[in-house]
């Protein structure tokens, strides 16, 4: 047996699993951090990593661990009633847990002794164990010709508004732009389960996201932001 070590800590605004895009690039405005743990945090071992525009994060899904798996899984493309074997599928309930998200390396920095790599959007809990990074290598790893089976094609995005009280509160925020596009994108993927969609509705839903809990209610073509607070403080 081998045992496996986290690498880095990975900071992201998705304070929770839910609502989190399904796959990295689906929201490319969000930009993330890794930070290197260990004997990994040192500029040695990120060196002329900047020569490469994309990156390969393997992970665990440490929060699945305990709960375990099964050799069938009901994937949302295939309306969470359908079963693929696990090995069909991207589920996150795996027998060794390990996710991969290819992403757009941004920069690489050295903050004080800390290894800090900008990527733009992934698909990962904030704090996610990263355990390895590979650089993308386009001429073998992009196959423009593959069959992508039940997930051909990028979900359709649905239309996103947000009520006068959640744009005055964007409005005030430095990032206010830049966040509003943030929520647009991760929103527009509709994170409800599958077997809501095609009846009504009338859940108000509530998700961690940055320092904010957002609510929002959902029709199949369009969500509705009411509301963002800031996060109960946990300490
Ligand atoms: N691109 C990866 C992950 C796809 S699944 C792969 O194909 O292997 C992406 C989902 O994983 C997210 O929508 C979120 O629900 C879930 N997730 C993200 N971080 C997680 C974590 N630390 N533990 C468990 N599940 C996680």
């Amino acid at each position: 047996m081998h045992t496996i070590s986290p690498i880095g800590t990975i900071r992201t605004p998705y304070k929770e699993k839910f609502a989190i895009p399904r796959q990295p690039n689906l929201a490319p405005t969000v930009t993330t951090e890794l930070h290197l743990v260990g004997e990994a945090n040192t500029e040695a071992s990120v060196r002329e990593l900047k020569q490469f525009s994309h990156l390969w994060l393997l992970f665990l899904f440490d929060q699945n661990i305990e709960s375990g798996w099964k050799p069938t899984v009901r994937p949302p493309r295939l309306g969470g009633n359908e079963r693929v074997g696990v090995f069909a599928s991207r589920s996150t309930f795996r027998p060794n847990a390990i996710g991969m998200s290819a992403v757009e390396l941004i920069d690489v920095e050295l903050q004080q002794g800390q290894v800090v790599i900008k990527l733009g959007n992934v698909d990962l809990v904030d704090g996610t164990p990263i355990i390895d990074i590979k650089p993308y290598i386009p001429y073998s790893d992009s196959i423009p010709d593959a069959i992508g089976g039940y997930a051909d094609s990028a979900p359709n995005p649905v239309d996103v508004h947000f009520s006068a009280a959640a744009e005055a509160v964007l409005q005030q925020h430095q990032d206010g732009r830049y966040r509003k596009q943030a929520l647009s994108e991760i929103l527009a993927q509709d994170p409800r389960p599958a077997y809501k969609k095609g009846k009504p509705d009338p859940k108000t839903y509530a998700v961690s996201l940055f320092e904010w809990n957002v609510s929002f209610i959902a029709t199949d073509n369009c969500i509705a932001v009411q509301n963002i607070a800031p996060l109960a403080q946990s300490d």
